[in-house]
Parts: C-alpha cells; sequence; structure tokens
C-alpha cells in the first residue's frame, strides 16, 4: 500500500506519496467511483425482553442517520456474511461456542453476560463479528472502513461478560494476522470507557497482536487484564485532556510497532450524556478523537477499521446519532484520501 502523509493546507489536504524513496507531491483527489465502505447487517439486532436496558435499537438506527443526513448512501453498505463457527474457534473454545450456539448457557452465565439465552442473540452476534471481519477486509482493500457494530471486547475464549458474548475484534484480529505469510500485525486501539479485558487476554502472548486501551480505572470490569498499554484515566476527564491522553501514545506505538493493520473501537461512553456517566467527553470531543485517530493512523499508510464500541442511553435515536460519528469523521477522512 502507497504511503500517504495528510497536511492542512488552507482547508484542503496536500498530499504527499512516498514510492520507496522518491517522494512527489499531488493535489487531492476525490474519489467519486468508490466510496467509504460502511459494513451492516439487518440481522445485527435481535429482540429482547421488554425493559432490558441494553440499547439494542440503536444498531439499525445509526444507519438510517446516517442516510437521512446525507452522509452515506445505501450504495456504498457493504452486508457482511454470518460468522461460521469454524471461524469463531479461532478465539473461542469448541465448548463455549457449542453450548452458546445450541442454548446451554446456564442462569449465572447468562446473568454474567448481561442478556438471556435466545436463537436471536446467537444469530445478532454472529452477524456483528462477521461484519468486523468484513470491515477489517474492506480497509486492507480500501486502507478505511467502518461496520456500525461491534466492539465487544468483553468476551473471553470459554465465556461471555459485560454485553459481550463473542470477540469481534478479536476474531477479526486473529484471522487478519493467520491468513498471510507472514503473519499481519494487528494493532487494537480502544477508546470505549471500560478496558478491553477480553481482547488483552486473548492476545496476552501473542507478539502479533498489540492491545491498546484508553479506559476509565475505576469501572466494569472490575478486575482488569493486562493489555500491552493500558491507560487508565480518572472519572471526570473532559475533551482536550482526554485528546492529549490519545496523542501522547497512539504515534509513538504507530512508530515502534509498525501494525499492517489497526482495530479502532470508537466507543461512545466516554460521552458525558452516557448512562454509566463516567467520562465528560462532548460530541465535538468525540468526533476530535475519531478524527485524530484516523488521520493518525492512514497518514502512516495504516488501514483502519472501525467499529461503534459501547453507548448507553434511553434515547435510542440521540445515542445513534452519537454512535455515527466515528462514520461522519471517517467520511472526512475518506474525502482527503488520494486515489
Ligand atoms: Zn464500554
Amino acid at each position: 500500500m502507497a504511503r500517504f502523509t495528510l497536511t492542512c493546507s488552507s482547508r484542503r489536504l496536500v498530499v504527499a506519496a512516498f514510492s520507496g524513496s522518491r517522494c512527489f507531491r499531488t493535489e487531492p483527489v476525490r474519489r467519486e467511483s468508490s466510496a467509504l465502505p460502511i459494513v451492516h447487517h439487518g440481522k445485527y439486532v435481535c429482540d429482547l425482553p421488554p425493559g432490558h436496558r441494553f440499547p439494542m435499537g440503536k444498531f439499525p438506527r445509526v444507519l438510517h442517520h446516517l442516510i437521512q443526513d446525507q452522509v452515506i448512501t445505501e450504495k456504498q453498505v457493504w452486508v457482511p456474511e454470518i460468522a461460521s463457527k469454524d471461524l469463531l474457534s479461532c478465539v473461542h473454545t469448541e465448548e463455549y461456542l457449542n453450548n452458546f450456539i445450541s442454548g446451554k448457557i446456564n442462569e449465572q452465565e447468562q446473568r454474567r453476560t448481561g442478556f438471556p439465552w435466545s436463537e436471536g442473540i446467537v444469530s445478532r452476534c454472529r452477524y456483528e463479528t462477521g461484519g468486523t471481519v468484513l470491515a477489517a477486509e474492506a480497509a486492507l482493500q480500501r486502507d478505511l472502513a467502518c461496520s456500525t457494530a461491534g466492539g465487544t471486547h468483553h468476551a473471553f475464549p470459554s465465556f461471555g461478560s459485560g454485553f459481550c458474548l463473542l470477540n469481534d475484534l478479536a476474531v477479526a484480529a486473529k484471522y487478519l494476522m493467520g491468513s498471510s505469510s507472514p503473519k499481519r500485525k494487528v494493532l487494537v486501539v480502544d477508546l470505549d470507557v471500560h478496558q478491553g479485558d477480553g481482547t488483552a487476554f486473548i492476545f496476552k502472548e501473542e507478539p502479533c497482536v498489540f492491545t491498546f486501551s484508553v479506559h476509565c480505572g475505576r469501572n466494569f470490569p472490575l478486575r482488569k487484564q493486562q493489555s500491552d498499554l493500558d491507560v487508565s484515566v480518572e472519572d471526570g476527564l473532559e475533551d482536550k485532556e482526554y485528546l492529549s491522553t490519545v496523542e501522547a501514545h497512539l504515534p509513538q506505538l504507530l512508530e515502534t510497532f509498525r501494525p499492517d493493520l489497526v482495530l479502532y473501537d470508537a466507543g461512545v461512553d466516554p460521552h458525558w450524556e452516557d448512562e454509566l456517566r463516567h467520562l465528560r467527553l462532548t460530541d465535538q470531543g468525540l468526533y476530535q478523537r475519531d478524527l485524530y485517530v484516523m488521520k493518525t493512523v492512514l497518514s502512516r499508510g495504516v488501514p483502519l477499521a472501525a467499529v461503534i464500541g459501547g453507548g448507553y442511553s434511553r434515547d435510542i435515536d440521540k445515542l445513534a446519532v452519537r454512535h455515527s460519528i466515528v462514520h461522519r469523521a471517517a467520511t472526512q477522512v475518506w474525502n482527503m484520501k488520494p486515489l
């Protein structure tokens, strides 16, 4: 893949494309023939019992708002396949997959996940995981792609936890790492307000995957795992300090680890209006964060696939618009991209 540096010149971007040791500058070119891949499936959603506190309805509403606001068109939607049991077994144990798929999940296990078992929940989690894998594949082809779900980072190989039943980030990382020779290196940038404990555990001994998590320390999960880099922040952090925290680590990680792909969990639960209320980011702060991450990664010639991560509100449409911030920022970055 060509390497690009993006620098602001007036309000437009000047692109310096590097080919071997030669460097030449060209005017920005807007892609008309191909658009930012948005990965979505109508089956990302399933029924839950009335009053259940997980905002399941947000997934189709993210796509709805993106289309309604003319951020994207239906033509740029990529539809994933359901993740096969074979694919899932690169991360999850056979016993867990058998029990999860067939409904042999006892009450205590169901309480830990936060979901009553149903065929619908199995199906939605498998499509969601297929979506993250497709977004990662699309990013390898097109440099940037976003799903309208994903980021189930609390799922472990043999159990689910905290609304996460299958670890989509881990499955995508492992699948893409192993599908090339030499193995691809994957950097997981997890900016959800909760630690990506399942992902950290899964890759704790895997040198080709680097897990980076910025999260609120006094928060679920109580027992943290060790990521390759954990940055634990205090309650109440606001936009400026939060962005400075990300800026203090991301460029150096990209320079030292040199990933072939970044998987970005753009959770919106650091928002000040999130139901869990730990941090105090604004809509603009989330937008600046997402823009910064994507520009910083892509400017080094590294493809990035984004997932929406966590976000909690009883106002489903407000929440869906908040989740669509990452797609809006990605669209801005995409429009800066050269051919
Ligand atoms: Zn979260």
